[in-house]
């Protein structure tokens, strides 16, 4: 609120200057620059309260998910549904539009990649997006989707997709209308997409799953043939607090900073942010099982490393945050996967591991440890799929998610679709829908469409900027056995955090890594790393 007020003064201080101006030139330089300094300085003191009030959003989300008991779940429901309308309220304010249009001329002189020329045009896009969607359909498809969450919860348990299906019918109808505002498209599912992976299309992500799903196929099957690996060391009497507690040993490690963050407990772990200095992550325990906290704790810390290293100087704007939910998957897949999941970081770490659990791992072999946490298995349930068949889930359920769309496929019809691709593409098949089309939260909390694609997108770009980061740093890989991870967390925070939001993902991509997303390094890394662990000799590195 001050610094609105302060913005205005700002403005009115120049109108009456304007009035004294002299005639020469060099007076009426000055007089512009004045003038759109005041217009920035409103600009950005209302994306500033808009910022503050989703901060304020997210806290109440955050306490929510955490710590509420469940008798402040009626007052939390009206006053986040309160917060979100003064959002959009404020998103779609005409004045914020004037003030996006009167300083389109100043953003255009100044570079490219000038923080001032970012927040103009990201905030300029974030508008035209806003006032395209009416506010009467955002509240319809939000009550929507409480409604179809919550009855998902139960359907999940009792396996009742019959029930599902009405409300997953009107979720396919609102995802088309949300889709219709911003018609015309190349593809019903690319306004969809645009809003998870701005920039991205249909035709972008199916060229990219459409190689990467002839060359992990093949992959998938040849280790299918090889005996299965035992994974039983990781499962039974793991004591609670000690798991959390090594968990973010590791997280601080990374560069995870507790003076701007904190770790707690939540059924369905998150990262969350309030501002460059509140970013916090969440994870989930399981007493019979060390995978689960420990790698949701690692994922979720490079969730937290990446909104962390965002530019203090972009806080407070829409830039100040992630670039994409892709890029973002990057940062999670790559801390929890290609170097949490390495045997560099284990060389490391296993022995705290061993003297955590002295009981449990007395007598592991670091080597039976570390496959075992890199196990393989053609399984039914995405969120316990390893690295290697993890993204045939998301290909199946992308693919799935555009029959819908286009009407190829009817709602009554997913169970069986959802059981024959699991089928042909992963060789095996959900006893009920509970394992199959009722597994994730997604179509049933939100819309159907653009949901998934981040995921894989994630995984690719994860080994595309490592490898990147090892190219520019040979020594990354021996620093990680001994357990530094600053010179890699230094070349992410330069070439992706501070950026925030600044660069759309296909530029921070190219900024970082010298071409565009390709898959090459990702197969290559799958097919080292795999090979090795199945002593697979007939699939060459891709
Ligand atoms: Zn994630």
């Amino acid at each position: 609120m001050k610094k609105a007020k302060k913005a205005k003064k700002a403005v009115a201080t120049t109108a009456r200057t304007s009035r004294k101006a002299a005639k020469p030139a060099r007076s009426r330089a000055k007089k512009a620059r004045r003038s759109h300094d005041a217009l920035l300085a409103e600009l950005k003191a209302r994306l500033a309260e808009i910022g503050d009030l989703e901060g304020t959003s997210a806290i109440l989300s955050w306490d929510q998910s955490t710590y509420m008991p469940a008798g402040g779940a009626p007052s939390r429901g009206r006053q986040s549904a309160l917060l979100s309308r003064l959002v959009h309220e404020r998103r779609t304010d005409p004045q914020l539009g004037g003030l996006i249009d009167a300083l389109a001329p100043y953003a255009e002189r100044l570079p490219p990649d000038h923080d001032d020329a970012a927040v103009i045009a990201v905030a300029g896009r974030d508008f035209a997006k806003a006032v395209r969607v009416p506010a009467r359909f955002v509240e319809q498809f939000s009550q929507h989707g409480s409604a179809s969450y919550d009855a998902w919860t139960r359907a999940r348990k009792n396996n009742g997709f019959a029930s599902m299906r009405p409300l997953l019918e009107r979720t396919l109808e609102l995802s088309r209308e949300y889709a219709n505002y911003f018609a015309p498209y190349k593809h019903v599912v690319d306004p969809l997409i645009d809003d998870m992976d701005e920039g991205m299309t249909c035709a972008a992500v199916r060229a990219l799953f459409g190689e990467l799903h002839r060359k992990l196929v093949p992959l998938v099957r040849a280790i299918g043939e090889r005996p299965l690996t035992d994974d039983s060391c990781l499962h039974g009497g793991f004591v609670e607090g000690k798991q959390l507690d090594f968990g973010l040993g590791i997280s601080k490690a990374y560069g995870y900073d507790l003076g701007r963050g904190r770790l707690d407990r939540t059924p369905h772990p998150f990262c969350t942010r309030f501002s460059t200095g509140d970013v916090r992550i969440t994870t989930r325990v399981d007493p019979d099982d060390l995978t689960e906290a420990l790698f949701s704790t690692l994922h979720e810390t490079g969730h937290g490393l990446y909104e962390q290293g965002v530019a203090p100087a972009l806080d407070g704007t829409p830039a100040g945050c992630g670039t994409s939910a892709g890029v973002h998957e990057s940062q999670s897949r790559l801390w929890e996967n290609v170097v949490g999941r390495s045997r560099g970081l284990w060389q490391h770490y296993y022995p705290e591991l061993r003297a955590t659990f002295p009981d449990r791992f007395g007598e592991v072999q670091l080597e039976t440890f570390y496959r075992a946490i890199n196990k393989v298995e053609r399984s039914l349930i995405r969120t316990e799929a390893d690295e290697v068949t993890y993204n045939l889930h998301i290909i199946i359920r992308f693919e799935l998610e555009l029959d819908l769309l286009e009407g190829r496929l009817a709602i009554r019809d997913l169970p069986e679709a959802w059981r024959a691709r699991y089928q042909s593409d992963l060789g095996v098949s959900p006893a009920d829908d509970r394992d199959g089309c009722l597994q994730d939260v997604h179509w049933y909390s939100g819309r159907i469409g653009g949901a998934f694609q981040s995921y894989t997108i994630g995984n690719v770009l994860s080994a595309q900027f490592y490898a990147a980061a090892l190219a520019a740093h040979p020594e990354i890989p021996a620093e990680i056995t001994s357990g530094r991870f600053a010179t890699l967390h230094g070349w992410l925070q330069e070439n992706i955090y501070r950026h925030g939001r600044k660069f759309e993902a296909d530029e921070v991509v190219r900024r970082a890594t010298g071409e565009p997303m390709t898959i090459r390094p990702y197969m290559a890394y799958l097919t080292r790393k795999y090979g090795e662990l199945y002593d697979l000799t007939k699939v060459t590195p891709a």
